[in-house]
């Protein structure tokens, strides 16, 4: 993309209602554009990045086996009163009439109509066991949307349900959730960690949120500073495999983590003082079983080995979508603005030409573009008649990982300079060894 041609509007001043990093960066980037309180229209550099996170939740949802479907935005209230959720939902819930007088609701998640979808599907336990997820706007009338799009009231999340036959193979789906998870936010260059959660009304272990340290985060949690040591890496579980599934599990979750919710002081005193941390936390996603609770109420049963009706049992997991582009921001800025881990950059790299109108800075510059374009990758090319500071400034800003710029001085000497967002270094090689570098980080082959 020509930065010239494109849609970018970077803001110079620091909107006043932003609170926080992330929200400022996002605004002040052009990422987005709020339009009521808690509700945005997503500019295009704001959308790439949502579509990347999108790209990486799929991705890593059917690496796992669970399939995607896409629900509604608007339910029925009649559905919701088959659960009792209409009533016990409260002001959360944006209830809207139809023409015909009709109630409706703008959807805060799925479970109701996920269990229709199944009941009036599926009939047998052969067809078991099944996870289907989308990923959809939802509504959430906060009380306080605030944050950017970190507390909205529509919001984009992944939501998938598990439907299996027993308590055993539930938790097993359980299990494979936090592996897809974690795998998933590692993509995304965070460390998400899972803290053991609140089980609400419907009680029990079986609830895991996962949780990125950061001091805007809207939750006080609890824990062995040795959690952060943990990484996924690239290892390869083989989803069906129940004990690989359960190891992952115990790796991640047998040292203390814990939300203010579930926080046990007595507990949290016998891990050793010099390792113990409170700090804050931003909730990108949890997972969650919750057994027969939907099935039973719902009727959603199947038949059993034996014949005999079983209602399933379930679990839901979830995923903040669009509060993770604020996540990342607040784990990965400096005071010039973002920096986009590699996985999720809304470009590949920049590339700022210092001198436009010079014939050589422009001739090197299009055939960079060509080069890394030929290769899959996405460049932003500055080619605005700006002064070499203020396209550095939004270069910076927008938080691209890679920049090559290019002017005539160097050029004269065969070089064009690579500089990392990240750590600011900066190296002198020709424009092909540029491309070939580029390339290799983002595992593309050039030939
Ligand atoms: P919270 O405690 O932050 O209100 P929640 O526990 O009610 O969230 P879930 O129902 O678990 O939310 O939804 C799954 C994920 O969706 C959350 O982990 C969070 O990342 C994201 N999410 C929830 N509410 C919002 C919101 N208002 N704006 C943006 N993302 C949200
Ligand atoms: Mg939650």
């Amino acid at each position: 993309m020509r930065l010239s041609r494109y849609f970018l509007p970077v803001l110079k001043e620091t909107p006043a209602e932003a609170q926080i990093v992330s929200h400022r960066y996002m605004l002040r980037a052009g990422m987005i554009k709020q339009q009521s309180a808690g509700i945005y229209s997503w500019l295009p550099l704001g959308l790439k990045v949502l579509k990347k996170i999108e790209d990486i939740v799929h991705e890593e949802q059917q690496r796992a086996g669970h399939i995607p479907v896409l629900m509604p935005t608007v339910q029925s209230a009649d559905l919701w009163r088959e659960s009792g959720r209409y009533d016990a939902y409260g002001d959360e819930m944006l209830r809207i009439s139809d023409r015909q007088g009709r109630e409706m609701l703008y959807g805060p998640t799925n479970e109701e109509m996920i269990t229709d979808i199944f009941r009036s599907h599926v009939n047998s336990y052969k067809d078991l066991p099944l996870t289907l997820y989308h990923i959809q706007w939802k509504f959430r009338d906060e009380m306080r949307p605030r944050f950017g799009v970190m507390r909205g009231r529509e919001f984009l999340m992944k939501d998938g349900y598990n439907f299996d036959l027993t308590k055993e193979d539930a938790l097993h789906a359980y299990n494979r959730h936090l592996v897809t998870y974690l795998r998933t936010y590692e993509r995304m260059g965070l460390q998400a960690i899972p803290m053991r959660a609140d089980g609400g009304p419907i009680g029990g272990d079986y609830t895991h949120e996962f949780l990125v340290l950061a001091e805007t985060g809207e939750s006080e949690v609890f824990y062995d500073s040795d959690i952060t040591d943990l990484s996924f890496g690239d290892r390869d579980v083989d989803f069906d495999d129940h004990a690989a599934c359960q190891a992952v599990l115990e790796e991640f979750t047998s040292r203390y983590a814990r939300t203010d919710e579930t926080h046990d002081d007595a507990i949290f005193a016998e891990v050793p003082e010099e390792r113990r941390r409170t700090a804050r936390g931003i909730e990108v996603g949890q997972i969650f079983y919750f057994g027969t609770k939907y099935s039973e109420t719902m009727g959603a049963t199947v038949q059993g080995p034996d014949g005999k009706p079983v209602p399933v049992h379930m679990g839901s997991h979830g995923i903040g979508v669009s509060r993770l582009l604020g996540a990342i921001i607040e784990a990965s800025h400096d005071e010039n603005g973002i920096i986009w881990p590699e996985g999720v950059t809304p470009f590949h790299c920049g590339i700022v030409n210092l001198k436009q109108g010079d014939e050589a800075a422009d001739g090197a510059c299009d055939s960079l573009y060509k080069s890394l374009t030929a290769l899959g990758l996405e460049p932003l090319y500055d080619d605005r008649s700006e002064r070499a500071g203020a396209k550095f400034a939004t270069m910076d800003l927008i938080g691209l990982p890679w920049r090559i710029t290019v002017g005539p001085r160097g050029l004269k000497n065969g070089v064009v300079e690579l500089t990392s967002r990240r750590t600011g270094e900066s190296e002198e090689l020709p424009p092909e060894e540029a491309v070939l570098k580029i390339a290799q980080i983002y595992g593309k082959a050039a030939s």
